[in-house]
């Protein structure tokens, strides 16, 4: 599955190329998981603004000459990845949304078909403001202090490796990230949220940071041609201290590292290690 720093990622690769690009026209495949809610026809002349990001949704936003007109909201779902390609070919069975511009065809293959392109008159209208009103803050928010962190957790009872799965304290740790950063941070995935201290909030919140951000360099240097949307966690997961490797020596203590699931997922963790 995609996670946010994929889609950062992603934007960062088509951000530079599409800002300003000239659409000809947009195209439709078989349905996604949301109606695109406008005549693909009204797309045809507009310009590409700044694309932007949050959580995991990405925001392109639309011009009629000086005027603003919305934007698309796109999610990759369960199994999309975008790519802008200078020379497209034919769309494939698994193609279904495409941006023609003068700066090439931008075009979501979606397998599954649980992403998203959805037109928005703006990010605080419909239904733009329903699907971002559940996410919590960005992890690289400077306004997202440890005390903040912690005041967030203080709130939630139920086990920190589900509050972070949950994405209301913060976005962007999914399962790989939420397992790495709570055996960086030395905190057992079980224990309640509302349990954590203040530093281990804090030392918790950094290690998010910082696996997030090493993803998201990974992903950079492995992602040159935005290609495979999954080669940022991919390259990240090999270099896991705990993700994937049940039974493995513990990088920092030598026990083997533990596979539980809780909220639906598998979790590894260190049980000497990582303390309730
Ligand atoms: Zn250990």
């Amino acid at each position: 599955m995609p996670e946010l720093p994929e889609v950062e990622v992603t934007r960062r690769g088509i951000a530079g190329p599409l800002a300003g690009a000239k659409v000809h026209a947009l195209r439709l495949g078989k349905p996604l998981r949301w109606p695109l809610g406008r005549d693909p026809a009204a797309f045809t002349g507009q310009t590409v603004g700044e694309i932007t990001r949050r959580g995991k949704y990405l925001w392109l936003p639309l011009w009629n000459g000086a005027r603003a007109d919305g934007g698309l909201l796109v999610h990759l779902g369960m199994s999309g990845s975008l790519t802008l390609q200078q020379q497209a070919a034919a769309p494939g069975p698994h193609d279904h949304f495409e941006l023609a511009t003068d700066r090439g065809t931008l075009r979501l293959n979606d397998p599954r078909r649980f992403g998203a392109v959805v037109w928005s008159a703006s990010l605080a209208e419909q239904p733009a403001a329903t699907l971002l009103s559940r996410l919590g803050p960005e992890p690289f928010d400077p306004e997202l202090t440890a005390p903040r962190f912690h005041a967030s957790l203080r709130q939630r009872r139920s086990p920190i490796k589900a509050v972070l799965l949950a994405g209301e304290a913060v976005v962007g740790a999914g399962n790989i990230y939420a397992c790495e950063a709570l055996f960086q941070a030395a905190i057992h995935p079980a224990l309640r949220a509302d349990r954590i201290s203040l530093p281990r909030a804090d030392r918790l919140l950094a290690a998010v940071r910082q696996t997030l951000g090493r993803a998201m360099a990974l992903g950079g240097s492995t992602l040159r041609d935005f290609t495979d949307v999954h080669g940022a966690s991919g390259a990240y997961q090999s270099q896991a201290a705990v993700y994937g490797r049940e039974g493995a020596p513990c990088p920092r203590c030598g026990a083997p590292v533990r596979r539980r699931v809780m909220a639906q997922r598998s979790t590894y963790f260190c049980a000497g290690c990582q303390k309730r």
